[in-house]
């Protein structure tokens, strides 16, 4: 086994610290990897918190990984020691079933191996994720990670990065379209630079004026206060598609007025109670209202080779392992532009 080291927490009522742990020696197929920076993802205070439920302790979270191979297995053929390498929310599927078959491992029938709070495919062995400072994963879910882009605002590619991506490649949202980005934090902020990217005339959906500045900075070209009702008439049936980063509870059928016939509202945020939901917002205009949850590995080799090209990053800030526990508070008040990221040289 290796010795590893990072943060867990060992218990839902504790708090993240020091734990030392064993990954798996490198296998066949393997490729191991140092740790050098974990993006800051919400799903992490959720499951450490337990508040899906469900949660395996101890736990050590984090599934926006970024760092350096140090080993390959002897059949590995994809990366080679030093090569810059990632991993996002998953290390593993069944790779027999359909969704797999189809290259959909994200959506895999016999669950895959989230890459923390989860299982290896032996369905017993523990994950543990990235605020650590080495990694084990097979390589067909190692991504290479641009040399041109800035490591650290990569990181949060891997998880807020592909789950904005997805979607909207999906949907073939580009030139043409007018898109709305509802949110505007760590996923928002992503789907902002993809959507301009790709081509689209993109629209901000906030609650607070103050982040409008802000969302012009990040290429949007129009922003609508959503507590104004003035604004939110006059956006009435102006959008092709929504892309809901929303976590916290909101009212679809608000939202849904705002679109076109035909439209669609994209959901990728996951408030925590199940909403009500009248069906002539969706008869009315032929709308349709869809979830899409990260993306498969090939995509994500796909959007990352995009960022590459295009120049696209996140946007950081770098905090010690030290700060994760003031990170979270500032999280969960929305006081960050946009993603947190781990410096794991402190752990
Ligand atoms: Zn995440
Ligand atoms: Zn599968």
């Amino acid at each position: 086994m290796i010795a590893a080291k990072g943060y867990a927490a060992q218990t839902k009522d504790t708090d993240l610290a020091p734990w030392n742990f064993q990954r798996r020696e490198v296998g066949p197929h393997d490729v191991q990897f140092d740790i050098m920076y974990c993006g800051v993802c919400h799903s992490d205070l959720h499951q450490i918190r337990d508040e899906w439920g469900g949660s395996i302790f101890p736990m050590v979270p984090g599934h926006e990984i970024v760092g350096r191979v140090v080993a390959v297995g002897s059949h590995v053929t994809k990366f080679n020691i030093g090569d810059l390498a990632g991993t996002g929310c998953m290390v593993d599927s069944c790779r027999v079933c359909e969704s797999c078959q189809h290259g959909l491992e994200q959506y895999c029938l016999n669950g895959n191996s989230q890459t923390y709070n989860g299982l290896e495919q032996d369905k017993k062995t523990p994950t543990y994720g990235g605020y650590s400072n080495t990694i084990v994963v097979n390589e067909d879910f190692v991504l290479h990670i641009p040399a041109n882009l800035d490591l650290a605002a990569t990181a949060p590619l891997l998880c807020a990065g592909i789950t904005t991506y997805s979607p909207l490649r999906h949907w073939k949202v580009g030139a043409g379209h007018k898109l709305a980005v509802l949110g505007l934090g760590g996923l928002g902020h992503m789907g902002v630079k993809f959507g301009v990217a790709l081509g689209a005339e993109v629209t901000v959906l906030s609650t607070s004026p103050r982040k409008e500045a802000d969302a012009k900075k990040l290429g949007a070209h129009h922003f609508v206060v959503t507590t104004d009702p003035a604004q939110m008439e006059a956006a009435k049936g102006q959008f092709d598609f929504i892309l809901d980063t929303v976590s916290a509870e909101h009212d679809y059928g608000q939202y849904l007025a705002l679109l076109k016939v035909d439209g669609t509202h994209i959901c990728v945020g996951a408030p925590p109670t199940p909403s009500a939901l009248h069906a002539f917002s969706l008869i009315i205009g032929r709308k349709s209202i869809a979830g899409s949850g990260i993306g498969s590995i090939a995509e994500t080799q796909e959007m990352l080779d995009f960022c590459g090209e295009n120049g696209i990053v996140s946007d950081i800030e770098m905090i010690d392992i030290k700060g994760i526990h003031q990170a979270y508070d500032r999280m969960v008040n929305g006081d960050v532009k946009y993603r947190f990221v781990i410096d794991m040289a402190t752990l």
